[in-house]
């Protein structure tokens, strides 16, 4: 039996991805918003339906920017339950998280404890679309509204989904998307800003660039985070066969849904009403199975299968933050970070091996 990896990353055909780079021997333009680059942010909104993409180096460099070319200050409402990047890049920006607890049914912000956290400090809420579900926009966007707040979706998990057939970059201020290797969408590395607001145009190119807004002007201390023409390259690939992978996906979490519901102490995520999903990820909670998530996981990995253990633990309980947080304020994210484990999932990943990974956990 081979091994199975929680995730594999889509890849066109060698021969697809050769002819598509194969213009830029003649150009000899590499970088530096390229043909293909240009090509791709082009075809991302008309992909995600949203009026603006700019590319970048990956995802993270892209919050980064966003938090900083919004010109963020004091302190910003999150969560704790989401990869390392998000907590980062607000922490980077010189800004002060406050975590917010999620809700036990999709695991993203529980909105009805955000109001009690805004002060006279607060400039804006990042929250995450963990796993491809979609955050409570509406109540997020009244919150906003009310309080005069920007909000800047993390949306790397969210690449394709929509809600009642609008795109989930569309919300908020600014989304972020990540083209990580790992993600349903790739560009190897890389990663977008979407946003409906024109002015944002010209702000994240210069942010992206040095802070270059002509050529002899430099307005802005600004680093690099620029896409190059082979990640756009791979991009314009991959985004001919994303909406077959994600069918593909789809199968096997269908697979996964028939052989693991109704079983006591396994719960899995309801389906969100009106989200079309990316099935991006699988996340199993058990909580009070015969086994614990770790022994599962353990009991996986004697047979070569890996599963993740995401997110555990939670960014407000990294080394790197020690003694910095109040850990008791996120009780529910806690909860779901010792009992949730992501299930191998991607396009190729046969239903045989789903009902191996299955039978494994159900023995
Ligand atoms: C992958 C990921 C990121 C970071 O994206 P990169 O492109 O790897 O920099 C940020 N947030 C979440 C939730 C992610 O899963």
């Amino acid at each position: 039996m081979s091994v199975i990896q929680v995730t594999r990353s889509s890849m066109p055909h060698f021969d697809e991805y050769v002819h598509e780079i194969k213009e830029l021997w003649d150009s000899r333009w590499l970088t530096n918003m390229g043909m293909k680059h240009n090509e791709l942010e082009k075809q991302l909104c008309s992909y995600l339906q949203v009026p603006f993409v700019s590319l970048f180096s990956n995802g993270h460099l892209a919050l980064e920017v966003a938090l900083e070319a919004l010109e963020l200050d004091g302190e910003v409402i999150t969560t704790p339950f989401t990869f390392a990047s998000t907590t980062h890049a607000i922490v980077r920006r010189g800004l002060k998280p406050v975590f917010c607890d999620v809700n036990p049914i999709d695991y993203t912000i529980d909105v009805s404890l955000i109001e009690s956290l805004i002060t006279d400090k607060t400039s804006a809420i990042v929250p995450v679309h963990v796993y491809g579900h979609m955050c409570n926009v509406k109540e997020i966007e009244s919150l906003a509204q009310k309080y005069n707040l920007k909000v800047i979706y993390d949306a790397a998990h969210a690449f394709g989904t929509k809600l009642n057939g609008k795109d989930v970059g569309s919300f908020g201020d600014v989304s972020m998307f990540s083209f990580h290797a790992t993600k349903v969408f790739n560009t190897i590395e890389g990663g977008a800003l979407t946003f409906n607001n024109e002015l944002y145009v010209n702000l994240f190119q210069s942010f992206k660039n040095f802070g270059i807004t002509g050529p002899e002007d430099v307005s802005y201390v600004a680093g690099n985070a620029k896409m190059n023409e082979f990640q756009a390259a791979m991009g314009l690939c991959n985004l001919r066969h994303v909406d077959e992978e994600i069918a593909k996906r789809k199968h096997v979490v269908e697979q996964y849904k028939k052989e693991l519901s109704g079983i006591e102490g396994i719960q899995l995520s309801p389906e969100q009403e009106g989200l079309q999903s990316n099935y991006a990820y699988f996340p199993v909670m058990f909580n009070g199975y015969k086994y614990s998530r770790d022994e599962i996981i353990k009991r996986l990995a004697e047979h070569d299968i890996f599963a993740r253990k995401y997110f555990y633990p939670l960014t407000n309980e990294f080394a790197c933050y020690e003694g910095k947080f109040d850990l008791g304020s996120t009780p529910v994210a806690a909860y779901i970070g010792n009992r949730v484990l992501t299930l191998p999932l991607y396009a190729d990943l046969n239903l045989e091996d789903v009902n191996r990974i299955c039978t494994i956990i159900k023995s």
